[in-house]
């Protein structure tokens, strides 16, 4: 009873934790692909080429947008961010589940293109945690976080427009894994996930 693959997407604001709680939920569920996005920031320490992102430089990611290579593009804080279209299209179809976590902009993109995707709005359980969690990863200048906050103001308005919330507590990121992990299962057994053809089966078998 196995159709194409779940598009999850995992938005919300930068210092939420989406890429602690995704990274945890991948290492659950070894099936579940990742979409790395392109981008025009420079790596963070530690971060690897085809990994974490594809790192371009701008011109490369403005001949591929104009290409029509991206699924959906922003700009974010001066830097160019997208999710590259072939990857999503081919790994669905093939039938595998699909994670992948752009800012809020990005996830209302993906909806529109892919009206079937799963959107998960993660929020910190207290907005002030935001600003603790970007001071604490000391990979952004406090102007930039500054910033970040701003953005993370106009994010929250578009709560409406996801299909769940999860809260990420503080100190408690196993609990936001396990309600990620069950929104997943969930969606699975969606009653217009099967055709008539299938359930049709099941009663004749
Ligand atoms: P960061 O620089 O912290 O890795 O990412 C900044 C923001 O860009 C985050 O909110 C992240 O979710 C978002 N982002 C990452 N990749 C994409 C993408 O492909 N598309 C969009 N729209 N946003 C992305």
């Amino acid at each position: 009873m196995l159709g194409p693959g779940l598009l999850f997407v995992v938005s919300g604001p930068s210092g939420a934790g989406k890429d602690t709680l995704v990274d945890a939920l991948r290492a659950r569920l070894p099936r579940l692909r990742y979409s790395v996005s392109a981008t025009t920031r420079e790596p963070r320490p530690g971060e690897l080429e085809g990994e974490h992102y594809f790192f371009l430089a701008r011109e490369e990611f403005e001949r591929r947008r104009s290409a029509g290579g991206f699924l959906e593009w922003r700009e974010y804080n001066d830097n160019l961010y997208g999710t590259p279209r072939d990857f999503v299209e081919r790994t669905l179809t093939e039938g595998y589940d699909l994670i992948m976590k752009p800012e809020v902009n990005g996830a209302l993109a993906v909806k529109k293109a892919f009206q079937d995707a799963v959107l998960i709005f993660l929020a910190p359980d207290k907005f002030s945690h935001l600003r603790a969690r970007l001071l604490a990863r000391r990979t952004e200048t406090n102007e930039e976080i500054a910033r970040r906050l701003e953005i993370a103001h106009q994010e929250f308005r578009f709560v409406r427009n996801f299909d769940y919330i999860v809260i990420n507590e503080e100190s408690r990121s196993d609990e936001a894994v396990r309600d990620l992990q069950a929104i997943l299962q969930a969606e699975r057994f969606r009653i217009h996930r099967y055709d008539d053809d299938s359930i049709r089966k099941l009663e004749d078998s």
